[in-house]
């Protein structure tokens, strides 16, 4: 079949399989998922990153829906979710809108959303990280953060520059919300879904989970793809070792069906959490060997002797936003350390951090 002399997005709706249909020309699809609940997996366009695609999941019973996460801003997503939920019969002012985590490729189309009527769900903790993350002063505080770690004034502007706003804030967005609480359940026709804390990947993280059919919405607490990414707080944080926590504590809940941010689901998820527990420990562990061969090196400096897979030989040459997971992943796994009280932090008279073994 050819699309020349169509406009991009003419012909969609075409069939590609039973339970599912074309939201465009380009492949993206909206498919069935699960019978019970009954979920479709939106799939929408990610830019930036090495992942492919984001998902935006629609549940639906009874007359109502409730979409949990909102893909990432971009005129074909907006279409494409839109054309989704209309092929579905989603009646927008039977819909509510639940997102995971503050980031852009998750919150993204929450102001269509919302203007088509729907309502928008946050859980607290998300609305405090999009007052924390989501403003310029965040920025202002990585780039302090990368500097004190011994990051050069340049790069550090320039990493903080890469990522400060993929955090959307409503309030400033004047997106109209309401929040929900851990413990607090979401319905949707005869299913109800409990809020539930997953914080690492961000602090303020919630997933969506049903019991009666051990189904989760688990947004990017734990993906198959890859290990999700863990950046720093606060200096004084430790989002490794909440993420450890999380991932154990979602290998002990008997998740049957999962529904994460992105990519699906391949395998057991007790396992592919235990196994990402296993990744981040191996990850501290050699950082805190590095520390102990040779004490005193800044965060930058011992960023190359944790295992990434990474050109470090060409780092000028990587892409910016490469090179901010890196590090900002590396300075987490330091944070873990001295959380944990195997390594101390001093300041050199520059105020640079140091790693020496406790
Ligand atoms: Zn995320
Ligand atoms: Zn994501």
């Amino acid at each position: 079949m050819t699309s020349v002399g169509r406009s991009r997005g003419e012909e969609w709706g075409c069939g590609c399989g039973p339970d599912c249909f074309t939201l465009d020309e380009d492949g993206f699809t909206c498919r069935r998922v699960l019978d019970a609940p009954e979920v479709w997996r939106v799939e929408l366009l990610m830019h930036d990153t090495f992942l492919p695609s984001v998902n935006a999941f629609v549940v639906l019973d009874g007359g109502e829906a409730l979409v949990v996460d909102a893909g990432t801003p971009d005129p074909f997503n907006d279409t494409r979710l839109m054309r989704a939920l209309v092929r579905l019969e989603v009646d927008p002012e039977r819909t509510t809108l639940f997102c995971t985590h503050a980031h852009v490729d998750h919150t993204g189309l929450a102001r269509e959303l919302s203007e088509a009527g729907a309502r928008v769900v946050i859980p607290e903790g998300v609305l405090a990280d999009m007052r924390r993350m989501g403003v310029p002063s965040w920025r202002d505080a990585m780039v302090s953060r990368m500097r004190a770690e011994g990051v050069g004034a340049a790069e550090a502007a320039e990493l903080a520059d890469v990522i400060w706003d993929h955090a959307i804030n409503f309030e400033t967005e004047k997106i109209a919300f309401s929040t929900v609480r851990p413990g607090d359940v979401l319905r949707c026709g005869r299913w109800g879904l409990e809020v539930v804390p997953a914080p690492g990947h961000t602090p303020g993280q919630c997933v969506l989970w049903e019991p009666s059919t051990r189904t989760a919405f688990l947004g990017d607490a734990v993906l198959f793809l890859c290990s999700t990414c863990i950046g720093f707080w606060d200096a004084d944080e430790d989002p490794i070792g909440t993420q450890l926590a999380t991932l154990r504590s979602l290998a002990e809940r008997g998740v049957e069906h999962a529904f994460m941010g992105h990519g699906l689901q391949e395998g057991s998820v007790s396992e592919r959490c235990e196994k990402n527990v296993g990744h981040h420990e191996r990850r501290s562990a050699r950082a805190l060997a590095a520390i102990r061969e040779t004490p005193g090196q800044s965060g930058f400096e011992l960023v190359p002797a944790m295992g990434w897979h990474a050109p470090f030989d060409h780092w000028g040459e990587t892409p910016a936003m490469t090179r901010w997971f890196l590090v900002s992943e590396s300075i987490a796994h330091l944070d873990h350390l001295v959380a944990t009280g195997a390594v101390r932090r001093e300041k050199d008279d520059r105020g640079v951090s140091r790693y020496l073994p406790a």
